[in-house]
């Protein structure tokens, strides 16, 4: 049996503290010592996966190279610790009981009356274990969704305390996360609601090893002292995670606070040699010290919630410390968008991306943009549903054929240029059904893409059910919009430019999933690139 480590991550107080922020900032530190680090979030809901989840609801769906929807807390994840994650490292409660359910339906229960303990319980014990069992680590981060004291979360805080005595106290930490609140009218940081919710999670057998306290204001040493006496932790295991500037601060300020030493401490790992983070900060640098702003406006129909295009945020971060630009990312609602007050919220920008999406609702307010940036040459990235409005966009007002639509919109349109994969026509359920996942994609050389790429076969990520209907491909083409990366099994159109323009390429899969902070993704670094350079002349 590998001889891995764990590490579970509980909230209290409030949800929204930042677990996958902490989480990945601790699994960077530890793999910047030389471990190898993973992080899996189990998550209380009821969905076998986010992907049928409204984005309003709990912000972007991350999809992973096995074509997982997950959380999105995945993204950061991979954001922070560069490589990839899979299947394994989101469960919900609805794949946890799904999966018992079949297990019941096979009979192998053995005619034992099923129940959260031990049935589900073990299942979601097996399932913390899985990859710490694959052998390819050394400790695995299990950030735990929810708020301890939630009936939801219980079954998982029991699976946790279960597990800590069966792999033993020297190899399981517990990191407890809450909030510290600050109150104006008596100008102190209060410590109750801490005190209470460490009292909820002892409740349930469990003795938090770690405090990490999200609070507005520094933690003197008296509340400090106050809360490892009353929380039952070292003075030192008392961390401060104070409201930071940007999310990449936070493994600087953790390693400041000691999280990584007292975790080590706790598992009885060696803490000799520094994290190296050199990267890390060079990127940070970066990041702080632009030397140009530049606006780029987001067209998208949930841009009222952050959450909802988070991967897109992150990667224009990671590009624009690779350009040394701050870049401005302009929230601009689809439904605003009309042909006539086009010019009105886009002749100041320096680029505009389309953002992906599903259903009608706001599209004819993202062709309307997508026509006035490429008329007006400023440059353009579309993404999944912006690449397929571009195309529409382009048959409409180029090709003439001004009925052009995708048939996910419009089921009748006499120019379906975006319709249904062929694939997709017999499928019933909306859940895991869609194209997901890492597929391949040839580039056509000389293209602007692969110029970027700089490689001719490029994989990269997915999810949607309507593609380029190739019927049209020749006609765009002739006419200057090309697709020039396709897929080499499937020959569906991946990737669609134009030429006679600064910056205009629209794509069928998703890049945000795959940008990190030290791989920023080539195309948005290419975008940004162009961006800045409109912005100078
Ligand atoms: N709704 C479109 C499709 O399913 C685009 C999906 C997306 O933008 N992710 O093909």
């Amino acid at each position: 049996m590998p001889n891995t480590k764990y590490v579970f991550v509980t909230g209290g107080v409030t949800s929204s503290l930042g677990k996958g922020i902490v989480s990945a900032s601790l699994a960077n530190l530890l793999q910047a010592r030389g471990l190898k680090a993973t992080i899996q979030k189990f998550d209380p809901y009821i969905n076998v996966d986010p992907g049928t989840l409204n984005p309003y609801e709990h912000g972007e769906c991350f999809v992973t190279d096995d074509g997982a929807e997950t959380d999105l807390d995945l993204g950061h994840y991979e954001r922070f610790l560069n490589v990839c994650t899979s299947q394994a490292n989101n469960v919900t409660t609805g794949r946890i009981y799904q999966s018992v359910i079949e297990k019941e339906r096979r009979g192998e229960f053995l005619g034992k009356t099923v129940q959260v303990i031990p049935h589900i319980t073990n299942e979601i014990k097996e399932r913390m274990q899985l990859l710490g069992n694959s052998g390819a680590y050394d400790l695995v981060i299990t950030e735990i969704g929810g708020t301890v004291g939630d009936i939801e979360s219980l079954p998982y805080i029991e699976a946790v305390r279960q597990l800590r005595w069966e792999l033993g106290n020297e190899n399981c930490v517990v990191i407890h996360l809450t909030l510290v609140p600050y109150l104006s009218a008596a100008a102190e940081l209060k410590t109750k609601p801490t005190q209470h919710s460490v009292k909820t999670l002892m409740e349930s057998g469990i003795n938090a090893d770690v405090l990490v306290c999200r609070t507005e204001h520094e933690l003197s040493e008296s509340i400090r002292t106050k809360l490892a006496l009353f929380c039952n932790v070292k003075r030192e295991a008392v961390i401060q995670s104070i409201d930071a500037s940007t999310i990449y601060d936070v493994p600087l300020l953790m390693h400041k606070e000691g999280l990584d030493r007292v975790v080590l401490e706790k598992l009885g790992l060696p803490d000799i040699l520094e994290p190296d983070l050199t990267n890390w900060k060079a990127f940070l640098k970066r990041h702080k010290n632009p030397k140009q702003h530049i606006r780029i406006g987001l067209v998208g129909k949930y841009v009222e919630l952050q959450d909802s295009y988070k991967s897109i945020l992150e990667a224009f971060i990671h590009a624009g410390a690779a350009n040394e630009v701050a870049v401005d990312v302009i929230s601009i609602h689809s439904e605003d968008l009309t042909p006539e007050n086009c010019t009105g919220h886009l002749k100041d920008l320096h680029g505009l991306l389309v953002a992906p999406g599903f259903g009608s609702r706001g599209i004819e307010g993202k062709i309307s943009a997508i026509q006035y940036v490429r008329e007006q040459k400023i440059p353009f990235f579309g993404i999944c549903l912006g690449m397929q409005m571009a195309v529409i966009e382009y048959a409409r007002n180029v090709l003439g054929l001004s009925s052009a639509n995708s048939t996910e919109m419009d089921g009748d349109t006499p120019h379906p240029v975006i319709s249904l994969m062929d694939e997709q026509k017999d499928i019933e359920n909306k859940g895991g059904t869609m194209r997901l996942g890492a597929w391949d994609c040839t580039l056509t050389k000389g293209s602007r893409a692969h110029g970027i790429y700089k490689q001719e076969n490029i994989s990269e990520r997915h999810r949607h059910r309507y593609e380029v209907n190739n019927a049209y491909l020749a006609n765009l083409s002739k006419n200057g919009l090309k697709a020039t990366g396709i897929n080499p099994k499937t020959a569906l159109a991946e990737i669609v430019e134009i030429d006679a323009h600064p910056w205009f390429v629209g794509v069928q899969y998703h890049p945000e999933y795959k940008s990190t902070v030290l791989t920023p993704h080539p195309l948005f670094t290419d975008f940004v690139k162009a961006c800045s350079e409109y912005a100078n002349q």
